[in-house]
């Protein structure tokens, strides 16, 4: 976050943002209320994900393959991701038919280089779609291996369907909505999209080799998509720019909630209104943790942070809670960490070295937490339990969850005014993904911590407060 100490000067970026944060999303439902037994409309699952038992591979051919486990798995998730195009295709874009890429490159980045897309690949841990011959490639040798070590095989299924959305993109042309000056973040976009509606199927039960449970395994799904963001203080507008992890999964959620032409529409004009990716600014601080890192026990950052929710929940009209360190001994809710609120006393009782845990980012090639913007957003959604008891709405269960995650994001959203004393830096939305992401989270958890169990429904919710506020909270997910 940064501090912005007695100074008026204008941001683009943030302005930006804000005449964003005015308008209603395309692609977030309206005023519906969501079933908090559901995602996207399918049940919450939470059975195995990954590749399903003793079905055949596909038989594709590949180019400079070793016959491997990751050559297998690759091959396995284009035939089903081409399967979804060939049938989806002709009924979304008017009765065209999909052809098949014409070429499928297995390579090693560890090995000998081999040249692929006018690139030779030796120590090029990618995959990429290829327009000048229509080609996948893939780097079995070093790319694969680790996204299926750390996320699971979903990992890899999720940069192929979204490498095959670029075919798609690259098939469809101008019907698509793109062409050879389309700016990076919308073919990307685009792409992420695409590769939600293939999850989609998925996780209909309609995909041979693979099966996803709506829990767990789009948790997984959505790591990866948080992995594969662009760093903190990218530009949108850098040619090259993939997307922030909060942009990047707000895509990929778009596709999964919807069909391959809402993916189609994704332009320039929504682009505008709707990305969040931005450079560092001057006035982010830098304390030798990562830019617009502060030290989250940096005690005006933690009087700024009460200063700025007593002002993003003034309509609401709720008396303020008090903040108290160590033990509150609640009588009425759970002691949670990093924060805990309780209703009977309306005080928030802050664990400082657990904060400092979470909102320290790690430093490189170390275990760490996750940046100040976690640890403040986990303060947050207890101050917004507060709110809720003070306007009369239930504080157990999965909508008191959901709502609390919203509340959050409409605090968020606050953060992105020109005139707010604590700002949203460039990585910090990020940091909220990734921590919402987390089982333990409290961004999406009642007041006894109980955490709502699907991810995707957690970043959706705090997601809609961002851009709509508190309004759509207390109405969307009223329970
Ligand atoms: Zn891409």
């Amino acid at each position: 976050m940064a501090r912005r100490v007695y100074t008026v000067a204008a941001l683009v970026a943030v302005a930006a943002l804000t005449a964003g944060c005015a308008q209603t999303v395309n692609g977030l439902p309206r005023a519906e209320k969501p079933d908090v037994s559901k995602v996207a409309g399918l049940d919450i699952t939470t059975g195995e994900s990954g590749p399903k038992p003793g079905v055949p591979d596909a038989d594709l051919s590949v180019e400079n393959g070793d016959g491997g486990e990751m050559d297998r798995l690759a091959i396995n998730a284009l035939a089903d991701v081409e399967e979804y195009w060939a049938e989806q295709l002709p009924k979304n874009f008017g009765g065209r038919g999909f052809e098949p890429v014409k070429r499928l490159v297995s390579y090693d980045s560890t090995g000998d280089g081999v040249e692929i897309c006018r690139t030779n690949t030796k120590g090029v841990a990618n995959a990429f779609y290829c327009s000048l011959d229509d080609s996948i490639a893939w780097d079995r040798g070093d790319l694969l291996p680790m996204l299926d070590d750390a996320f699971g095989p979903m990992a890899v299924v999720t940069v192929l369907a979204h490498e095959m959305g670029h075919a798609v993109q690259y098939k469809l042309g101008a019907d698509g909505g793109v062409n050879q000056a389309t700016p990076s973040i919308i073919k990307e976009q685009q792409a992420d999209c695409y590769a939600g509606n293939f999850f989609r199927w998925m996780a209909e039960g309609k995909s041979k080799h693979f099966r996803i449970s709506t829990g767990p395994g789009l948790n997984q799904v959505l790591a990866t998509m948080f992995f594969i963001r662009d760093a903190a203080g990218t530009s949108a507008e850098k040619q090259g720019a993939h997307g922030s992890a909060f942009d990047r999964v707000a895509a990929f959620q778009f596709g999964f909630g919807g069909d391959p032409k809402r993916c189609a529409e994704i332009d320039d004009q929504e682009i505008k209104t709707r990305i969040t990716q931005q450079k560092f600014d001057v006035k982010d601080v830098d304390t030798g943790q990562g830019k617009g890192n502060p030290k989250v026990d940096d005690q005006r950052y933690l009087d700024l942070l009460e200063e700025s929710l007593r002002n993003a929940y003034k309509q609401s009209g709720a008396t303020p809670p008090t903040f108290t360190s160590g033990d509150n001994n609640c009588p009425d809710a759970k002691e949670t960490t990093p924060a805990a609120y309780c209703p009977a006393t309306n005080t928030i009782s802050i664990d400082l070295p657990e904060l400092v845990r979470i909102g320290t980012p790690p430093k490189r090639g170390q275990k760490g937490g996750i940046g100040d913007f976690a640890a403040f957003a986990e303060i947050a959604s207890r101050f917004a339990l507060s709110i809720q008891k003070a306007t009369g709405y239930p504080l157990e269960g999965p909508a008191a969850g959901l709502r609390t995650a919203c509340l959050t994001g409409a605090w968020a959203g606050t953060t992105t005014e020109r005139a707010a004393k604590l700002r949203l830096s460039s990585g910090d939305l990020d940091e909220a993904v990734a921590e919402l992401l987390a089982d333990r989270s409290l961004i999406a958890a009642d007041v006894n911590g109980t955490v709502v169990p699907s991810g995707f429904a957690r970043v959706e919710a705090f997601r809609d407060g961002f851009f709509n506020g508190f309004g759509l909270c207390t109405r969307k997910y009223s329970g």
